[in-house]
């Protein structure tokens, strides 16, 4: 196999190019450089502290975002290499694909959508090009990390017509029914595949979940046969990861042949053919994809909704509405920082950008600072 990227890959020497005017480099190409930005970014260290469905603090053993967003890259990887297609840029979406996540995972992104219904809502994947187009502070002659057209347009996995509209050419393809890139549609499934197997290994370790009753889904079933087969006395930690090593190269190794055939008969010339070619590439067969389905609904169904992870959701939305109210009442209770921009913005509009400073705020913390922020506010104003 060569190990030439294909026609149909983001070449750097071809891409879109950055929003601002950027300095070249000598030893690294575009979506390298976008990486390395991404990994010294603020936005990217906080992960550490952040929920993927264990609150942090809960245990050291759980994936928090920052592992989970390591195995996502490690698994689009493999899947980008074997396709030929850009390596570097599956690595950069993969890495920054979470980093508009607030505290207390996606409770915690309800919450805040629910605190501003009034000012245009708040979605994490809109949050993670914000924070990569404007939050970050790290450069002299431009805001956010100037990243390239196809890491931007992967990390934006969804977006409404409506918010579309409002985001000019990287929003233009949800207009156009178009897909994007391979890479971010690589960085996609990837993301589902990292999720849906870790969550069954943290699930269990937890003991939220038990062997026995995973077995009902197929894809672990399957897999659980052929190891007890091979090692019938295996310990049950051993068993797990057996397992669940073996369901992720079953639907990694699905995925790569059907996707090869695919691409193969859609035949694509270069990266604008996959844009508008109509068909999503990047995808497992019906019947591979069919266990993959089953598990996520059952983890659905037995981790996400099980008591001790919807106690922990629910604390989460209160300490995130909490937050959110005191702020808007009390300027005085945010930074100095925060504090000296919202005086110069306020008279010139009607609250809205207020606001979304306060959601961008509270987005970037971490699980721990929300609740030392919660406990300190709470003290102020008893
Ligand atoms: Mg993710």
């Amino acid at each position: 196999m060569t190990n030439e990227l294909a026609a149909y890959a983001a070449h750097s020497s071809t891409s879109r190019g950055r929003l601002h005017q950027d300095d070249e480099t000598a030893y690294r190409n575009e979506y390298q450089r976008d990486r390395d930005r991404i990994i010294h970014s603020a936005a990217f260290r906080r992960l550490e502290y952040k929920t993927q469905v264990f609150v942090n603090h809960e245990g050291d053993m759980f994936r928090t975002r920052l592992t989970h967003s390591i195995e996502v890259a490690q698994i689009g990887r493999t899947i980008a290499r074997a396709l030929r297609v850009n390596e570097d840029l599956t690595e950069a979406i993969c890495l920054a694909h979470d980093l508009g996540h607030t505290p207390f995972g996606h409770a915690g992104q309800d919450a805040l959508n629910n605190c501003m219904c009034d000012y245009g809502g708040f979605e994490h994947n809109l949050q993670s090009l914000r924070i990569v187009d404007l939050l970050e502070q790290r450069y002299a002659s431009f805001p956010g990390l100037n990243l390239t057209f196809e890491t931007r347009e992967g990390i934006l996995k969804h977006c409404s017509k409506n918010n579309a509209v409002d985001l000019g050419e990287i929003g233009q393809r949800f207009l156009n029914n178009e897909k994007p890139g391979l890479e971010a549609q690589i960085a996609n499934i990837a993301d589902e595949i990292a999720y849906n197997n870790h969550d069954v290994d943290d699930g269990l370790r937890a003991e939220l979940l038990d062997i026995e009753q995973i077995r009902e889904c197929e894809l672990f079933e399957t897999h659980y046969d052929r190891v007890k087969q091979q090692w019938p006395d295996l310990a049950n930690g051993r068993l797990r990861n057996e397992i669940v090593r073996k369901m992720i190269n079953h639907l990694v190794s699905d995925l790569i042949r059907t996707s090869e055939k695919l691409i193969e008969e859609v035949n694509p010339s270069d990266i604008d053919s996959v844009r508008t070619c109509g068909k999503t590439l990047v995808k497992m067969s019906d019947s591979t994809d069919k266990m993959h389905k089953a598990l996520k609904k059952f983890l659905r169904a037995n981790l996400y909704q099980h008591e001790r992870v919807k106690n922990m959701a629910d604390q989460a939305k209160e300490t995130v509405s909490y937050l959110f109210t005191a702020y808007m009442e009390n300027y005085e209770l945010l930074t100095s920082e925060l504090q000296a921009t919202i005086k110069e913005s306020s008279g010139n509009d009607d609250g809205l950008s207020i606001a979304r400073k306060i959601a961008d705020y509270i987005a970037g913390m971490t699980d721990r600072f929300a609740l030392s922020e919660y406990e300190r506010i709470k003290q102020i104003l008893s």
